[in-house]
């Protein structure tokens, strides 16, 4: 493939975005694909993680019949996905309306959403590229980046079974439901926002003095 497009093959790994050499990684990962029968995450061995951005340059496009779904429980409209994953607005109606999607594309919208890729194309290969680690939420059974759940304080692995989505929804919950918890939550506030103006004042006592 380096030979017949006269680049380096060491450029053809590297993570370099010249249009040449986009295409090269392009058509070797086609090719690994479809001559070679190998699944993606193979293809990503060779090419290493960059395969994923170079088999999404044109060659393969994907429905997701999940869009709607995940847009509409996460609470944005059209326009506040758009904005969020940074595609245009024509594009999340285009994918909604049934048109294929580019992995890119699909990989910005998860990543707003917060979702794995899976959950948009069901097609597990798109989540074993990405390089990142999912989990299912307890709640919402969303398979979801393991940046989407809380740590757990003092430990190095462990993180809340809940997701941000729903903890934020738990709490939103909660707080219009029980009056007592509310008051909790008010003098929480107070409280950090007397701890903020106290720091302030102690740093412009601080810059006074010196
Ligand atoms: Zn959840």
């Amino acid at each position: 493939m380096c030979a017949v497009a006269g680049i380096n093959p060491l450029l053809l790994v590297s993570k370099s975005r010249r249009p040449d050499v986009s295409t090269a990684r392009c058509a070797a990962a086609y090719l690994l694909r479809e001559l070679c029968a190998l699944r993606l995450q193979e293809v990503g061995i060779f090419i290493g993680g960059v395969a994923q951005s170079a088999y999404g340059t044109g060659l393969r496009a994907y429905r997701s019949p999940g869009l709607v779904h995940w847009r509409t429980s996460s609470g944005f409209n059209v326009q506040q996905l758009a904005r969020r994953a940074g595609v245009p607005r024509e594009t999340i109606s285009r994918i909604e309306h049934g048109r294929p999607a580019q992995v890119e594309t699909i990989r910005l919208i998860a990543d707003a959403l917060l979702v794995a890729p899976s959950a948009l194309v069901r097609d597990v290969e798109l989540d074993h590229l990405s390089g990142e680690h999912y989990r299912v939420c307890r709640d919402c059974d969303a398979l979801r980046p393991l940046r989407a759940y809380v740590r757990i304080k003092g430990s190095i692995s462990g993180y809340y079974g809940r997701c941000k989505v729903c903890r934020a929804r738990h709490e939103k919950a909660h707080y219009h439901t029980d009056a007592r918890y509310r008051a909790i939550v008010v003098e929480r506030s107070r409280r950090n926002q007397m701890q903020r103006k106290h720091e302030s004042a102690s740093t412009v006592n601080l810059a006074a003095g010196a």
